[in-house]
């Protein structure tokens, strides 16, 4: 065998699981494949000036690489079984919340230390919601920050590079079950290993869907949450990000019975450009340096979409309604809120006309032309609902961009220990669909670690 271990996939997940494997057993042969760049090669060409959109690079910068899809994020580490994945499902709510506790010791002590941990515990805006329908989740979350977290990342991979052998620039292409392990395939090289653990993220889940089908690992799929990011004003949230940092907030739509929900809420941060396998979307996230934050908050308004027989791929129907945007947007499409209420397009003359300065260069649309009556309307019912906490949500020059889609990996079957049908061959992170987040994510890498360990 070359090695005792491979891990392919160097995000969150992968990156803890190496983390954890050296830690407690340091002789075991260790490698990872990762289909993005080292940390340091990792750069989106977007300036804003000569590059204004994406270009659609062959490895996205912001979704691969060392780090994975959470390296440029907003590094909130979200400490908490109410949202974020189901891994509590697999290993139980205790466990689940001791290994979230554990990633968050790591990250504290390679550079962390300092970043505030903010939690909702005890919190007066539990009963400001509630009195208007609007629920708000329980979590802790400890927020790096765009660029902590890039130290935190940096100094993990000078922790790891002399004792773990890290292939980048390498996507593997196959898995194969060999006597007594696996191997996998890369570009015109075939490794072998006793065990294998999967952590390729959303960025792989396609090639993902591809293994299972190959290895007829058993997989489910039936949930996308759609919407917008909304951006305005960071004052008009303030009393709640100044205190909670990130608040999750649930409402349930009074005609259908849909659950919005605010999502990646980045106080004082920038709207971002995503590509998901050639698709445009939208992403927020912001910074703990203040130099570099903005005058305006960003966080998602989505509303899952679960579908029953005989639709299968709900992650289709996200991306068909991302195409439109991007079919009549050339990228994100923005509009104003007022706009929207007036049935009628946000235009470079109405933008500029704003009080709100955008993050993101997007193209002013009609988001009525793209998003479902049903998502549309969820969306308009939210915003006047939070416009109830944090009056100024409703004004007509908050912005939305559309679309942002979160695709969620199908599920994979797995065991306890997050073990496929084959004996050896882990599935962990988003990749696995169980995870959805970095805290849980990282949690999954853990687990997975002390039982290949044990
Ligand atoms: C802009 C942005 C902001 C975000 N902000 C937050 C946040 O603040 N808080 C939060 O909790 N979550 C956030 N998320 C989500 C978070 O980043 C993910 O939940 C987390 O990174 C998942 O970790 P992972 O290791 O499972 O997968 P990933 O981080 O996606 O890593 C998977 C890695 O596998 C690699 N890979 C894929 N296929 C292959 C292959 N065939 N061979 C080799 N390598 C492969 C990919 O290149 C990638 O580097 C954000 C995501 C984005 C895109």
């Amino acid at each position: 065998m070359n090695f005792d271990v491979v891990i392919i996939g160097a995000g969150p997940g992968g990156i803890f699981a190496a983390y954890e494997l050296m830690k407690l057993k340091p002789e075991l042969k260790v490698a990872v494949f990762e289909a993005g760049h080292a940390l340091d090669k990792r750069r989106c060409p977007i300036d804003g000036d000569k590059v204004k959109s994406c270009i659609g690079c062959k490895s996205c910068s912001i979704m691969s690489g060392f780090g994975g899809a959470g390296a440029f994020s907003d590094g909130k580490y979200n400490i908490t079984n109410d949202f974020g994945g189901t891994l509590y499902e697999y290993i139980g709510k205790k466990h689940a919340l001791e290994l979230m506790h554990y990633v968050d010791e790591i990250n504290m002590k390679f550079g962390g230390e300092g970043c505030k941990l903010y939690s909702t515990a005890g919190t007066r805006f539990k009963t400001l919601c509630i009195q208007h329908d609007l629920h708000l989740l329980d979590a802790s979350v400890r927020h790096l920050g765009t660029d902590i977290n890039y130290v935190v990342l940096e100094n993990l991979y000078n922790e790891l590079k002399d004792k773990v052998t890290f292939f980048f620039d390498t996507p593997v292409k196959t898995i194969k079950i060999i006597p007594g392990g696996y191997e996998v395939r890369v570009k015109d090289n075939a490794y072998s290993c006793k065990k294998c653990i999967i952590s390729v993220g959303r960025s792989g889940s396609k090639w993902m869907e591809k293994i299972c089908k190959e290895l007829s690992i058993p997989t489910e799929s039936n949930r996308v949450d759609l919407g917008v990011r909304v951006e305005l004003p960071a004052t008009v949230f303030a009393h709640l990000t100044d205190e909670l940092y990130e608040s999750k907030i649930v409402y349930r739509t009074e005609k259908y019975g849909d659950k919005v929900r605010t999502f990646c809420m980045n106080p004082k941060g920038a709207v971002v450009n995503e590509n998901t396998n050639g698709i445009i979307t939208v992403n927020g996230h912001s910074y703990e340096d203040p130099a570099m934050q903005t005058d305006n908050t960003n966080f998602a308004l989505l509303v899952s979409q679960h579908f029953s027989e005989p639709f299968k791929d709900s992650n289709d129907y996200g991306e068909s309604i991302a195409r439109l945007s991007n079919m009549l947007g050339g990228g994100v499409i923005v509009q104003r809120f007022g706009d929207l209420i007036r049935g009628r397009r946000s235009t470079v003359g109405r933008m500029e006309d704003a009080f709100i300065t955008p993050t993101l260069q997007a193209t002013p649309g009609d988001l009525s032309l793209v998003l479902p009556k049903r998502i549309l309307d969820g969306i308009i019912d939210m915003i006047y609902a939070l416009d109830k906490v944090a009056p100024g949500t409703a004004n007509d020059d908050t912005l939305l961009y559309g679309v942002e889609v979160k695709f969620y990996n199908m599920e994979v079957e797995v065991n306890k220990q997050l073990e496929s049908c084959y004996p050896g061959l882990y599935i962990i992170g988003d990749g696995s669909g169980i995870t959805h987040s970095l805290s849980h994510a990282s949690a999954s890498g853990v687990h997975v670690a002390r039982n290949i360990a044990k």
